[in-house]
């Protein structure tokens, strides 16, 4: 028998350590429920070969990352530097080395640059003939296409470049399901994207990794679908000690709004390299999945690391092991939207009675996540009829998405319910919580909470075939 679905969701980057069929049938086989493609690197062709190898092996989500306003430094090989030593560095792209965005009328004499995660540290001794001369701290390797940060600015970088347009046509042609946009600074940002991806279900994940972000993050989520806590950025731009509180802040109001949590970079860092985890790392997995995040994510771990099938073993097995602890107390006194409201009932009953399951009739996935913010870990399912939903709430903790061809119009409870049956996903002796929105004028509502033990809905089909019964009630 198939072991347990896990409930935590796993979000892995693909690149050249996982773009060949061995690695993604692995991926599959631990449960990799979602793959993310960065735009800092690679091009088009390669990110079309892998989502081509990978749908052969499975209906993966795919989310693609966008760069937004961020700062790189391209070079054509890594550069060596040494301690003490300053480099002129430009923004012209004929140059063996420049960064991709020009900043010099934004920056002064004494400012501190970064790079890589902040790794590596610099400070600005001249400015002269568009060029910044750099003096480096330490002995360093820059290497090609690192992130650049100069902590404290507020650079005037517009928030899509062309680049970014492009990639969002290709989201769009290829029918991926989330775009994660970075370094979201506040809802005019995301409400840009959403502009531009106008009646595409394609669904926004805003990452957040400077002040700005952290500053405005209400707004943010109200506007996403979800939020990345983009950790690499972010502990360069603010002090990397206020990390580990912004994360359970943000998750906390992740999950009081139903939207999805996702954790992310340097959660295996050292399985780049080695073939297992340290302690600290596998405690950081865990304490992310115990926080309330629908997600882990794993970056370089899985895209250009040593180790990538390891990454994913380890990661599901941590989860698997932590997962039934997670404790989430959702406020129940404050005030929601309708759907809100009546996902804390359902939460209720779900969590007093003695039934075993819920099983929410969805579109977007959305009245999914306002039941699975409270963590109970009775099973919940979501039933669809879109299959993008299904692919999107790969994200979602705890929740088993089903494709159903059409959603029934009528006796649509009793009707969804026999065919759960049939598939096996609910037994004759479940006690069923059925959560869902009907006859309702406005998009994505609940209003409807039944609960029903399945063998009465059998029987209630036996009468209809019978001729007892006229329909399904
Ligand atoms: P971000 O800050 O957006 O996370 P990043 O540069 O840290 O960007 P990751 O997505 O964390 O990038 O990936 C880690 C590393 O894996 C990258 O720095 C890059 O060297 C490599 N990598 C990722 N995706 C690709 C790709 N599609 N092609 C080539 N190399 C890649
Ligand atoms: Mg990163």
């Amino acid at each position: 028998m198939a072991e347990k679905m896990r409930k935590t969701k796993i979000l892995a980057t693909i690149g050249p350590a996982s773009i060949n069929e061995k690695v993604l049938n692995k991926f599959k086989d631990y449960e990799v429920n979602c793959l993310r493609i960065n735009t800092a690197h690679g091009n088009f062709e390669q990110y079309t070969k892998a989502i081509n190898s990978a749908r052969k092996i499975q209906e993966f989500c795919f989310l693609l990352d966008i760069k937004g306003p961020e700062v790189r430094i391209r070079t054509k090989y890594p550069i060596e530097v040494t301690a003490g030593q300053v480099v002129p560095i430009g923004f012209n792209k004929k140059e063996d080395a420049y960064f991709s965005y020009d900043f010099y009328n934004e920056v002064a004499e004494g400012d501190k640059v970064f790079f890589d995660n902040g790794q590596i540290e610099a400070k600005i001794m001249l400015k002269k003939d568009q060029k910044i001369h750099l003096k480096f701290v330490e002995d360093s390797v820059i290497r090609i296409n690192k992130g650049v940060n100069i902590p404290n600015k507020e650079l005037k970088i517009p928030s899509l470049s062309k680049k970014d347009k492009q990639a969002i046509k290709y989201a769009i042609d290829n029918d991926l399901d989330y775009i994660a946009l970075s370094f979201v600074r506040n809802k005019k940002d995301v409400l840009q994207l959403k502009k531009i991806l106008k009646n595409s279900d394609i669904g926004i994940i805003s990452k957040i990794e400077n002040w700005e972000g952290v500053k405005n993050i209400d707004e943010i989520i109200q506007e996403s679908e979800g939020i990345m806590i983009a950790r690499g950025d972010l502990g360069v731009e603010i002090p990397e000690e206020k990390i580990p509180i912004i994360q359970k802040q943000i998750i906390d109001k992740c999950n009081e709004k139903g939207k999805i949590a996702i954790v992310a970079t340097q959660m295996l860092e050292s399985m780049v390299t080695n073939k297992l985890p340290t302690r600290a790392e596998v405690s950081d997995v865990a304490n992310a999945i115990l926080d309330g995040t629908d997600c882990v994510m794993l970056s370089g771990e899985t895209a250009a690391g040593k180790h990538p099938i390891n990454a994913v073993r380890v990661m599901n097995k941590v989860a698997r092991e932590v997962e039934n602890n997670v404790e989430k107390n959702i406020d129940l006194d404050v005030h929601g939207n309708m759907s809100e409201e009546l996902s804390k009932s359902a939460f209720l009953l779900l969590q007093k009675s003695t039934a075993n399951k819920l099983v929410t009739i969805t579109r977007s996935g959305y009245s999914a996540s306002l039941i699975s913010r409270f963590r109970i870990g009775k099973p919940i399912i979501a039933v669809t009829d879109n299959k993008k939903s299904v692919r999107k709430m790969a994200l979602v903790w705890g929740v088993k998405p089903i494709l159903l061809d059409k959603i029934p119009k009528s006796s649509m409870v009793t009707r969804v319910g026999l065919h759960l049956l049939k598939r096996g996903e609910v037994k004759k002796e479940d006690f069923v919580i059925f959560f869902a929105g009907v006859k309702t004028m406005q998009e994505h509502v609940s209003n409807l909470i039944e609960i029903h033990y399945i063998k009465d809905l059998v029987e209630w089909k036996k009468k209809v075939l019978n001729g007892e019964l006229k329909k399904l009630p």
